[in-house]
C-alpha cells in the first residue's frame, strides 16, 4: 500500500507566549509526511521549494524513510513562507504573512513511480492544485483525504467547491466548517459539506477533540488533556498525517478503522503541540507512540 502525500513544504516563523522562532521547517506536507513515516513505510512526497531551502532538512525528510523523488527544488527561487502568531490562550492565532512564493506556481509532476497509489493524502494547497494531482493519477487512489483552509475558502471558494466533488475524506476545523457551510451547528455544517462530495468529514476542535461523520454515523475523539501546550503549529496536519498512516498500515476504510485512525492521530498531534514546529515528531519512538494510544484509551473507557 502506497500513501502519497501532497503538500507545502515551508519556512515558518512561529510566536507564542513561550517563544518565538526564526525561519524553521514546517508546511502542512512536513508535518503530515513525518507523521505517517511513523506507521507507514511507503510515503511519497509530491511538493515543491526554492533553493533556500536546507538540504539538511530533505535529509531528515528522508531518514524517516520519505520518498523525495517528487520533491522539486526550484533553485533561483525562494520556499513557501508562513508566519503565525498564536494568542495567549493558544486556542487562537494570527496569520501575520503568508508569501507563496514556488507554491504561487506549483506544477505538481507525479514520479512514475508514485502512480498506482492507494492513499492520497492532499495537504493544504491551492485547490486547483489539489484537483491537478487527483487528474494526473492513472488510477484513483482507494481513499483521497483532503485539508484545506480559510486562506484558500477566501481566495479560491469556486475552485475549492470543484476539488471538493472528488474527495472522499474533508478534515478542517469547526471554524473553516462554518465558514464553509454557513452553518453554526456543526452536526448541520458537518450534513451541508457532505452534500459537496466528501462521504466523510471530520471536524477538529482544537484542545477539544476531533468529530468524524459519514455513513450516518458521528465519532468524538477527544484531545489528550496536556499539561503544557508549547506550539500548534502542525497540529491539524499532524492529525491527518496519523490518520492518513494508520489508514494506509491497515489497509481497511471501514467507519470502524477510521475511528481507530482518528485515535491515532490524535495521539500523534499530542506529540507535535509539546515543541515547536515539527520537533517534537523527528525521534519518537513506537514505544512512547504506543504509551500516548494507551493513554487515549483509558481516557475514553468507562
Ligand atoms: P496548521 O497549524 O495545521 O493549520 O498548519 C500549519 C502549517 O500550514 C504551517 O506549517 C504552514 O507552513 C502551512 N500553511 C499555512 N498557510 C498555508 C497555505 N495557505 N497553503 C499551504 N500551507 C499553509
Amino acid at each position: 500500500m502506497s500513501l502519497l502525500v501532497v503538500g507545502s513544504v515551508a519556512f515558518d516563523a512561529i510566536e507564542t507566549p513561550f517563544g518565538k522562532t526564526d525561519k524553521i521547517i514546517g508546511g502542512a506536507a512536513s508535518f503530515i509526511a513525518l507523521t505517517a513515516s511513523y506507521f507507514h513505510k511507503k510515503v511519497n512526497l509530491v511538493a515543491v521549494v526554492g533553493g533556500d531551502f536546507p538540504k539538511a532538512d530533505i535529509r531528515m525528510l528522508e531518514q524517516h524513510k520519505i520518498d523525495v523523488e517528487g520533491l522539486q527544488i526550484k533553485e533561483n527561487e525562494k520556499t513557501f513562507f508562513w508566519s503565525g502568531k498564536y494568542h495567549d490562550n493558544m486556542n487562537s492565532r494570527d496569520t501575520l504573512i503568508t508569501e507563496l512564493n514556488v507554491l504561487g506556481t506549483f506544477d505538481p509532476i507525479i514520479p512514475d513511480s508514485y502512480q498506482n497509489c492507494d492513499y492520497l493524502m492532499l495537504g493544504n494547497l491551492a485547490p486547483n492544485v489539489q484537483s491537478m494531482v487527483l487528474h494526473r493519477l492513472k488510477k484513483r487512489p482507494k481513499l483521497v483525504v483532503m485539508d484545506t483552509m480559510n486562506f484558500w475558502m477566501n481566495i479560491a471558494l469556486d475552485d475549492l467547491m470543484e476539488t471538493l466533488k472528488n474527495i472522499d475524506v474533508l478534515s478542517i476545523n469547526d471554524e473553516e466548517a462554518r465558514q464553509l457551510s454557513g452553518e453554526y451547528s456543526l452536526v448541520k455544517a458537518a450534513r451541508k459539506i457532505m452534500t459537496f462530495g466528501p462521504k466523510f468529514l471530520i471536524i477538529k476542535k482544537g484542545e477539544h477533540g476531533a468529530l468524524l461523520f459519514g455513513e450516518d454515523k458521528m465519532f468524538f475523539a477527544p484531545a489528550l488533556p496536556l499539561e503544557s501546550v508549547f506550539d500548534p503549529t502542525g497540529a491539524g496536519d499532524t492529525f491527518a498525517g496519523g490518520f492518513t498512516g494508520y489508514l494506509a498500515k491497515t489497509d481497511d476504510i471501514s467507519f470502524e478503522n477510521m475511528k481507530k485512525a482518528i485515535i491515532h492521530g490524535s495521539a500523534m498531534a499530542s506529540f507535535c503541540v509539546e515543541k515547536f514546529g515539527t520537533e517534537a515528531l523527528i525521534n519518537l519512538s513506537d514505544a512512547q507512540i504506543e504509551e500516548r494510544i494507551s493513554k487515549f484509551s483509558e481516557l475514553v473507557q468507562f
